[in-house]
């Protein structure tokens, strides 16, 4: 990429800002990183309130890039924990292991719904389909309509906001094809009892939680003389002869950059820009879609309500899609050993019903769902938080990749401009991937490299049926050959 003289300017301090600013500064490469909020770990963070300490939702971390491990152990050492992982699914009041078993499988249905699911698998087996079009066509046609709609519909809908009919049949065929699940309800029904399939068992974890990470990373950064405003938006990005020539904040200052390494989202860079770029890049831009996400943390006391790390809630009587236990992830998220912390995720859109209610709605409701599926009594409920978080999952849906296509297109002209992580490439990934996108472009800015960040990939996808995990709105139309292809994977 164009080198030029001024210092680096990083947007945004979430995983993949962070990173850059730290390996910019342990290059003692001149650094300015801009983050909105006042803390920095973006999806990522640690929130703390009264000493206890959550996440946004649980955040693991597994990665297959030896780089990124290498740079987790190099910041934390001893501090990174490797934990065990227990979750379950909680279904009609009963708790199914997960990852699956089929023996368990088969003792929680009962006989009289194993016979009605291996009756609904028979006819969908003799049924031939040429091609499944969406989730719910593929599902169906794998497992029958009665598991389905036992397992797979609600928590789906809960997590996408969308009928399963909506969401794309190559989702399902890449989450669900050889996955416990899948094996667990073929053994059920088949009665082949084995080849479930040993899934992430552990993981890393600061001890701290993820928020240590990249507070650690901060105050590296600035002790290697790396600048980091906090509490600082970007608003303003000024271009003119193919590069950003001036990187403006919401406090009125304005910095001159040499590279610029933004992981703010795609659409609201576009936004930023000044002179405004044509219509249609600026239409792609708002046409991109997200699905939002709240959290509720809860202090409960006594004991904790449950040993999982989390547990997975496909009742459908209840909003909340996840439960967090954030002792489970590590004893020292809480402060008080005869009180617990559990976190309760519900999926929702900015400005939607859930999302607009006011904390105490929302804590009441989450106390009250805890209690309706067994978990706690409300009288237990000592005090509650609410995080609310936009733009937490990017959405594919049938028009965002040629939304990010045209978007690429145009910034690709200002040669001082490179796009990382989450939002920043309109990417469903984890955190080790946005950390991988901001190393490649730290080379790039200071090596001379020309690595194609869009084309960066940690493959490190978790081999689960996590609905929460992948990105399933239906795509584009596809021609007959393709979809039969991924049905029939
Ligand atoms: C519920 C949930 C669970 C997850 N679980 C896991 C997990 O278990 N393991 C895992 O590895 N990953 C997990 N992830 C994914 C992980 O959170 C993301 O991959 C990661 O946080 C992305 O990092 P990022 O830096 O690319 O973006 P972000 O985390 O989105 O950071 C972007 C930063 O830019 C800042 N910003 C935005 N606009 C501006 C502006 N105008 N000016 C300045 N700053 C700005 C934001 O405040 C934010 O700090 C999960 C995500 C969610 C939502």
């Amino acid at each position: 990429m164009e080198s030029a003289a001024g210092p680096a300017a990083v947007l945004g301090g979430g995983p993949a800002g962070i990173t850059a600013g730290y390996l910019l500064a342990k290059q003692s490469r001149p650094s300015v990183l801009f983050e909105a909020d006042d803390v920095v770990g973006g999806l990522a963070r640690t929130v703390v309130r009264d000493g206890y300490r959550f996440d946004l939702g649980g955040h693991r971390f597994f990665t297959k890039s030896h780089e990124v491990e290498a740079l987790w152990r190099e910041v934390l050492g001893a501090e990174l924990l490797t934990r065990p992982r227990l979750s379950r699914i909680r279904w009609r009041g009963r708790f199914i292991e997960y990852p699956l078993q089929a023996g368990d499988v088969v003792r929680k249905l009962g006989p009289l719904e194993l016979a009605r699911c291996s009756g609904s698998y028979a006819a969908a087996s003799l049924r031939r389909r040429r091609e499944a079009e969406s989730f719910e066509d593929w599902v169906t046609a794998r497992f029958g309509r009665r598991l389905f709609e036992l397992f797979f519909r609600t928590y789906t809908e809960k997590v996408w906001g969308v009928p399963t009919g909506e969401l794309r049949a190559e989702w399902a065929a890449q989450r669900i094809r050889d996955l416990s699940f899948g094996r667990a309800a073929r053994a059920a029904m088949l009665g082949d009892g084995g080849g479930v399939r040993s899934l992430i068992e552990e993981f890393l974890y600061p001890r701290l939680g993820p928020g240590q990470m990249w507070d650690t990373m901060l105050a590296e950064l600035v002790r290697m003389g790396g600048e980091a405003r906090l509490g600082t938006p970007v608003t303003r990005l000024t271009h003119a002869g193919g590069r950003i020539t001036s990187v403006g904040t919401a406090d009125g200052a304005a910095l001159e950059p040499g590279p610029v390494i933004s992981s703010l989202p795609l659409g609201a860079v576009v936004e930023m820009l000044d002179p405004a770029p044509p219509s249609h890049v600026l239409q792609a831009a708002r046409g991109l879609r997200y699905r939002d996400f709240l959290t509720v943390a809860l202090v409960i006391r006594g004991e904790d309500p449950f040993p999982d790390t989390w547990i997975y809630v496909h009742d459908p009587e209840v909003r909340v899609g996840r439960i967090q236990n954030f002792r489970a992830w590590s004893p020292w998220m809480v402060p008080h050993r005869e009180r617990s912390c559990v976190g309760l995720e519900y999926f929702c859109f900015e400005g939607d019903e859930l999302w607009s209610s006011p904390d105490e709605d929302l804590i009441e409701r989450a106390t009250a769902e805890l209690a309706r599926i067994g978990l706690a009594t409300g009288d237990r409920v000592e005090r509650g938080w609410v995080v609310r978080v936009p733009k937490a999952y990017p959405i594919y849906d049938s028009a965002y990749g040629a939304r990010v296509a045209a978007i690429r297109n145009w910034l690709e002209r200002l040669g001082n401009l490179q796009q990382v992580g989450r939002n920043g490439l309109h990417r469903y990934n984890n955190s080790d991937h946005s950390m991988l996108t901001a190393i490649r472009a730290v080379e790039n800015a200071s090596a001379g490299t020309s690595h194609d960040i869009w084309a960066v990939n940690t493959d490190s996808v978790y081999h689960e049926e996590d609905v929460a995990d992948e990105h399933p709105y239906r795509e584009a139309p596809r021609t007959p050959a393709s979809a039969q292809g991924a049905a029939a994977r």
